[in-house]
Parts: C-alpha cells; structure tokens; sequence
C-alpha cells in the first residue's frame, strides 16, 4: 500500500480498548501512514497512542462510517481496521455494511478483527 493512502481505524464501543491496545502495540507502523478514525475512536486512539497523528471524522453513528466509505471511493483510505462487536446490536448497523461494500467494491483490505488487523499490518512490513 501506498504510504500516501490512509489507514482508517474503527472500533465499536465494546472494542475500543482493544483497537487502542492494538494501536499503542503497532505505533511504529501505523506511523507510517495518515491515519484516519471515527469520532470517538479517534480520541482514544490519540490519548494512547500520542505519536500518532490522528485525523478524526464524525462519531461512526452520526455519519462516521460513511465518511471513510467515501474516503474508500476517492482513492483516499488504502487499509480499514474495524474491530467489530458482534454482541451488539447497533443502530448505524447499515452503515457498517455500506462500508464493507465499499471496501470489497474498491478492493481495499478490511480487518474485522484483531487477527487478521494483525496479519495485514505484519504483511505491510
Ligand atoms: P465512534 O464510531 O468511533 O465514533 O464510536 C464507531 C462506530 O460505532 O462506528
């Protein structure tokens, strides 16, 4: 992937200490790409990973989703990391499939959960 291109971050509300344990542990690499992140996600991403710069978009249920589903259309994101809580049920749940519609249309490589976030990020080198 392109250096140039964005790595966006995601996570649900149940998910999001581990997305910000998962940051915190790939800094290094994550720090290689702009990185992009829905609201809240975005805070916590940027007080546990400080060296981070983070671009925070709208929270996920008031249009974040979307945002970086267009971000996916204008060549602009390149890797998404959305770890996923599959417990609960969610009322932008829509959105989230959106953008796993945008991603597979696109072909951009989209993590839903720790282990596969992990491989990508190990296949990045
Ligand atoms: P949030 O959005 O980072 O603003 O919580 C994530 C989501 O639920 O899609």
């Amino acid at each position: 992937m392109t250096t140039h291109k964005a790595v966006a971050l995601i996570a649900h509300d149940q998910k999001k200490d581990d997305l910000a344990a998962f940051a915190r542990s790939h800094q290094q690499a994550l720090s290689r790409f702009p990185i992009v992140a829905t609201g809240t996600t975005g805070g916590r991403i940027a007080e546990t990973c400080p060296g981070l710069k983070v671009e925070r978009l709208k929270s996920g249920p008031l249009g974040g989703d979307q945002q970086i589903g267009a971000m996916i259309a204008t060549g602009d994101v390149g890797l998404v990391i959305f770890f996923v809580d599959p417990l609960t049920a969610m009322p932008h749940d829509v959105d989230v499939k959106a953008l796993m519609r945008l991603a597979i249309v696109y072909d951009i490589p989209m993590a839903l959960n720790r282990a596969t976030a992990e491989t990508l990020l190990t296949a990045l080198g």
